[in-house]
């Protein structure tokens, strides 16, 4: 499985908040929007090459100067985001914040590199990764799991612990979603970036920006991959040794037609979190305690 990210590999956050270069006062912005105008009606004429490609591309496959995009099928994307950051005031509680956007931040990425993404990167608060190939939905699935585990485990108690009380509560919001996805490089002087565009990244977003913190919401063609696997669908069966169903209906609006997703609310077990994992990661779908459960 092609993996582009070192375990240490973390984005330096100071690189990722670097301050473009100052905007010139000698801006005509008449002759700026004419020039625009005109580079803007080439590119809507100018006809584009769209190849499919069945493996994830690396950085190196993809163009910046030519018209043409790579196309993807069955990529999963997370997105994870922290609750109420416009909260978090670099006025008011500059250190705390910045502290908080570090320790969140990097311990997502670091979360999620063990999962084998395709791609990855910080946005914004955030983080959202790739996944494609074998079991990229169990590996996208157990990532999202993670992050929200770590959310309700870690950052919400760390917080509590370690900043003042009146600290705004967050969390992370986690959204999958899965489909098609074209990629290109897109840049002026340098700033190549792997540009990624389609739906699995934006509605991953809307359900991470629909979720409460420790929540994840799949869009339902991520969730209808695992009708029927146990693993996935019922509860390890702590405290009382009695499966139940994980999962409940939530409407994600913004996603118009396709609104009707599923909203997991909790995160892995301690004491089945490693066995659960695995199975689904594995490719395991059935329990004795659940088949048997519905059977009986
Ligand atoms: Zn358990």
């Amino acid at each position: 499985m092609a993996n582009h990210f070192g375990e240490d590999h973390v984005f330096a956050l100071t690189e990722a908040l670097a301050l473009r270069k100052a905007a010139s006062s000698s801006i005509k912005v008449n002759a700026l929007l004419g020039d625009q105008h005109d580079r803007a009606r080439k590119d809507l004429q100018a006809p584009v090459e769209i190849v499919d490609v069945d493996t994830f591309p690396k950085p190196g496959d993809l163009w910046v100067d030519k018209r043409k995009w790579l196309r993807i099928k069955n990529v999963v994307a997370v997105s994870a985001d922290l609750k109420d950051s416009t909260a978090l005031s670099f006025n008011k509680y500059a250190q705390t914040s910045a502290r908080l956007y570090e320790a969140a931040t990097g311990s997502a990425v670091r979360l999620m590199a063990k999962f084998d993404p395709q791609f990855m990167d910080i946005q914004g608060d955030g983080i959202f990764g790739l996944f494609h190939g074998e079991r990229a939905f169990e590996r996208a699935l157990c990532t999202g799991i993670t992050l929200k585990s770590f959310s309700v485990r870690s950052l919400a108690p760390l917080i509590d612990e370690l900043f003042a009380d009146n600290f705004p509560d967050t969390g992370f919001k986690v959204g999958l979603s899965a489909g098609v996805l074209v990629a290109k490089k897109v840049g002026v002087r340098g700033t190549n970036e792997p540009v990624w565009a389609g739906k699995p990244v934006n509605y991953a977003v809307k359900c991470a920006g629909r979720a409460d913190r420790h929540e994840l919401i799949a869009t339902a063609n991520v969730y209808d991959k695992f009708v029927g696997n146990e693993y996935v669908t019922h509860s390890c069966g702590c405290p009382n040794g009695v499966p139940v169903p994980l999962w409940v209906d939530v409407e994600v609006e913004k996603l118009g037609k396709h609104s009707r997703c599923k909203l997991l609310p909790v995160g892995w077990c301690k004491v089945h979190g490693d066995e659960f994992c695995a199975a689904i990661l594995d490719g395991d779908r059935k329990r004795d305690d659940v088949s048997g459960q519905a059977a009986a």
